[in-house]
């Protein structure tokens, strides 16, 4: 199932995946979804925020379903797995259960969040935020993208209405559980010798915006006496994050930078750059933050905060028991990404993750990868799971 979707988006230079909200390779990804919705004959609905919905059977009032998927957009330059794993195998466990079967007591949904990694408005997991209303619709609408367009310019183009944006309780009240599968970002299960986990928590974790302005100037005229360099201040913000990170346990990434007038030989006017950071421990996070944005001499902007999402203890149980087949229970480990699935459970939809190993542990990269049998794996942990919860 992931074949087809191989050439969607990849740049040719780097065999990299740049699948943007509501771009091009998102809109041709979001017409397989559809594709693949109907080839099984599930009924599919998008949603007020964009998300896309395939139902087996009817959810309604008092009865909620069962959903599993997740999203199709990708970080600049990712892998092939984050994310169309989670979908592709929401479609083959729903497969493997029809071809065992399985007549579940509870509708079945498969479901593909939009904008989850938030590469091109830069705040991740719009589309669950949204439903969710954990983001503000007005500020989602005025949030620009690289163009200077903003989401309510991109949704008009695309044919969708901005002003519906927000809230949607009739959406979520049909979510009685969702379980994503996801690639691991990371070697957790390389170590536990384990094609398949389950997830304990997601680390808390936000973006901030630093500008650093000073004064554009000349690049051999401007003495060095004269100039105000943003770039230096900008300079001794990054090794200070990577030095309280290490101090403070923490991990701090500057992965993205603009430079204004962005000329080889001018003296920039301003510098923005992105800080993003991740702990265990939320003081810690903070604490980092405080320390750089009071040492920077920076405008500084929190663009998102999410805090510490720990799954419902129960479903995570009953998952790794399911999940690890008929030996020892699957292994449960934390993560440091973040995911719709997270967004849910903090809205009180109990929410639980599968990760499949991935042998590199590199992700968000063209590096990121998976085993065949690991992924077909992935697909038997998911169906059971799913045959389990839909009793
Ligand atoms: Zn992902």
């Amino acid at each position: 199932m992931l074949e087809p979707l191989a050439p969607i988006g990849r740049d040719p230079d780097t065999d990299g995946y740049v699948r943007d909200a509501w771009s091009p390779a998102e809109m041709e990804l979001r017409e397989w979804f559809a594709g693949e919705a109907a080839r099984r004959g599930l009924d599919l609905r998008e949603d007020r925020n964009g998300n896309l919905w395939a139902w087996q059977g009817e959810p309604g009032p008092g009865r909620p379903g069962v959903v599993t998927g997740s999203h199709l957009d990708s970080v600049r330059q990712g892998g092939a797995y984050d994310g169309p794993l989670g979908v592709a195998s929401a479609f083959a466990a729903l497969d493997l259960l029809r071809a065992r079967g399985v007549t579940p007591a509870r509708p079945l949904g498969v479901v593909c969040f939009t904008d989850e990694e938030g590469a091109r408005f830069g705040v991740p997991c719009v589309g669950s935020r949204l439903l969710t209303g954990a983001l503000d619709p007005a500020r989602a609408l005025a949030l620009k993208d690289d163009d200077g367009d903003t989401l309510a310019d991109v949704l008009t183009k695309a044919g969708r209405d901005p002003g519906r944006l927000g809230r949607d309780d009739e959406t979520l009240s049909a979510v009685g559980t969702f379980v994503e599968l996801h690639v691991e970002q990371g070697r957790g299960l390389v170590h536990e010798g384990r094609p398949v986990g389950v997830a304990s928590a997601i680390w808390p974790h936000g973006r901030w915006r630093f500008d650093f302005r000073g004064q554009a100037n000349h690049a051999g005229t401007t003495r060095l006496a004269d100039r105000d360099d943003p770039m230096l201040p900008f300079a001794r913000m990054v090794l200070a994050a990577r030095e309280a990170a290490a101090r403070l346990g923490v991990v701090a990434t500057v992965g993205k930078v603009r430079v204004s007038p962005g000329n080889a030989n001018a003296v920039p006017g301003q510098v923005s750059a992105w800080l993003d950071a991740r702990g265990a421990g939320e003081r810690d996070v903070r604490a980092l933050v405080r320390e750089l944005a009071e040492g920077a001499h920076a405008a500084v902007a929190e663009e998102s905060w999410t805090p510490v999402v720990s799954f419902d203890e129960a479903l995570r149980d009953r998952l790794a028991r399911v999940a690890g087949g008929d030996g020892t229970p699957a292994p449960v480990l934390p993560t440091g990404a973040g995911h719709d699935a997270g967004i849910l459970a903090t809205a009180g939809v109990p929410s639980a993750m599968l990760f499949v190993r991935n042998p590199t542990g590199v992700s968000h990269s063209p590096d990121e990868h998976a085993e065949q049998a690991d992924c077909e794996a992935g697909v038997v942990a998911l169906a059971d799971v799913l045959e389990d919860l839909c009793r």
